[in-house]
C-alpha cells in the first residue's frame, strides 16, 4: 500500500505576525482506502493561494478556520486511482480540494472532471481556476474599463495579477502593473502587455507611479493593500472603481491598510467593492469558457514557480509574503 505524506497545521501563528516552518509539520500514513460512494485521489499539483495565511488563525473570517493537526486544506488537480463512485472511474482527471497531500480521498460532491487536452493540467489551478476567475470578476463585473481607461493592478505578475493586466488590455484598456523587483516589472511588459510596471520596491516608487500614469487611474485591482493602495488612491479619477480582491502587505502585519480620509470616496465619487470569489458561483461558467477561449488562441500567458515534493510545500508557501514566487505558485506532489 502506497504511503501518503501530508502537511498539518502544528501550531497557529499569532494574529497578524510571521508564520514560520514550525508552524507545519510532515506526516505519514498509508494511503487510505475509499468507502462507500468515495473516490481516491492521487494528487499532481497543489495550488498555495494567500488566503491560507487568514485559515492558519482563529479569527472569524470568509473561510473557516484551519484545524489543528489535520492537513492544511487546498486545491489540487490529480488522478483518480480507485473508486467507489458512479460518476468516476481510474484515470480520470479531476480538480478538486485535496490538501496539502499525495492522497485525498473524496465523496465526490467538491471534484469537477477535466479534460487537459493540449491545456497543462495544473492550468486547472491558475488562469483557468481560482486566481483566474477571482480576475475575471473584479475586472469584469466590478471594474468593467472602458477603452480609454486606466487600470492598475498590484501584485502583478502573481497568479491572479497577471491575468487581471491581460483581460484589461483585451478590453483595450491602459494596464498598470505594481511588482516587486526589476525582473517581475520587465515580465509584465515584455510578456504579459502591460503598458507600464511601477516597482514598489524602487526608492523612487511613488514618482515612478505617478509617471506611470499620465490619466490618472480609472480602475484599481487591489491585491495588496498598504503603501500600494495609499499611493494609488492619490491617482484616482472621478468615478474610479476598486476591486477590493487582497491585501496581502496586511496579512501577517507588514503594513497596515486603511483609507485615511473617506471624504477622498465622496469628492471622486468612487466606488469600492470588495469580492471573494465564491460569492456568485454562477459566474465560474462564463469565466471559464471566455479564459479558456483566450488560453487555446494563445492570448493569455502566465507563468509558475513549482516547487518540488509536499515537503518543500511550507517554505514555497511562507515566500509567497515575500514575493518570492514569480507567478502562479504550485507545489509538483508527483
Ligand atoms: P500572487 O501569485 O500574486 O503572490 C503573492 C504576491 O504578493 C507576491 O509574489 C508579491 O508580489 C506580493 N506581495 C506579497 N507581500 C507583499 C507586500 N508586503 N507588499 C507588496 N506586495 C507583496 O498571489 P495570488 O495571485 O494568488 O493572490 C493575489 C492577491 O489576491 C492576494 O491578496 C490574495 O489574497 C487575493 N485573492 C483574493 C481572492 C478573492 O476571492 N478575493 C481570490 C484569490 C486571491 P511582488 O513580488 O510583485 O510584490
Amino acid at each position: 500500500m502506497p504511503i501518503n505524506k501530508g502537511i498539518v497545521l502544528a501550531s497557529r501563528p499569532a494574529p497578524l505576525s510571521k508564520a514560520t516552518p514550525e508552524n507545519f509539520r510532515l506526516v505519514e500514513s498509508a494511503s487510505p482506502e475509499p468507502g462507500p460512494g468515495q473516490v481516491l485521489v492521487r494528487n499532481t499539483y497543489l495550488s498555495l493561494d494567500p488566503y491560507m495565511r487568514g485559515r492558519m488563525e482563529e479569527t472569524k473570517s470568509y473561510v473557516a478556520s484551519q484545524p489543528l493537526l489535520e492537513v492544511m486544506g487546498g486545491g489540487t488537480v490529480g488522478e483518480v486511482v480507485a473508486s467507489n463512485n458512479p460518476s468516476f472511474k481510474p484515470g480520470d482527471k479531476i480538480v478538486g480540494m485535496g490538501g496539502w497531500q499525495l492522497y485525498s480521498l473524496d465523496d465526490g460532491q467538491a471534484l469537477r472532471k477535466i479534460e487537459p487536452g493540449k491545456i497543462p493540467i495544473q492550468a486547472w489551478l491558475g488562469p483557468l481556476g481560482m486566481p483566474g476567475v477571482t480576475a475575471w470578476a473584479g475586472v469584469k463585473r466590478i471594474i468593467a474599463p472602458k477603452a480609454v481607461e486606466t487600470l492598475v493592478v498590484s501584485a502583478a505578475t502573481g497568479a491572479v495579477g497577471s491575468v487581471v493586466g491581460q483581460l484589461a488590455k483585451a478590453a483595450g484598456a491602459r494596464a498598470v502593473g505594481i511588482a516587486g523587483g526589476p525582473e517581475k516589472c520587465a515580465y509584465a511588459v515584455k510578456e504579459l502587455g502591460f503598458d507600464a510596471c511601477v516597482d514598489h520596491r524602487a526608492e523612487n516608487f511613488d514618482a515612478l507611479l505617478a509617471g506611470a500614469l499620465p490619466r490618472g487611474i480609472d480602475g484599481l485591482f487591489e491585491n495588496v493593500g498598504g503603501r500600494c493602495f495609499d499611493l494609488c488612491s492619490r491617482h484616482f479619477n472621478d468615478f474610479g472603481r476598486v476591486a477590493l480582491c487582497g491585501l496581502i502587505a496586511s496579512y501577517e502585519g507588514k503594513e497596515p491598510s486603511s483609507l485615511r480620509d473617506l471624504s477622498l470616496i465622496l469628492v471622486k465619487r468612487l466606488k469600492i467593492q470588495g469580492f471573494i470569489v465564491s460569492d456568485d458561483m454562477s459566474l465560474w461558467p462564463q469565466a471559464m469558457m471566455e479564459l479558456g477561449g483566450l488560453i487555446a488562441g494563445g492570448k493569455l500567458h502566465w507563468r509558475e514557480s513549482v516547487a518540488e515534493g509536499i515537503e518543500s510545500a511550507p517554505a514555497a508557501f511562507l515566500g509567497m509574503f515575500e514575493g518570492k514566487n514569480f507567478g502562479k505558485q504550485l507545489v509538483k506532489l508527483v
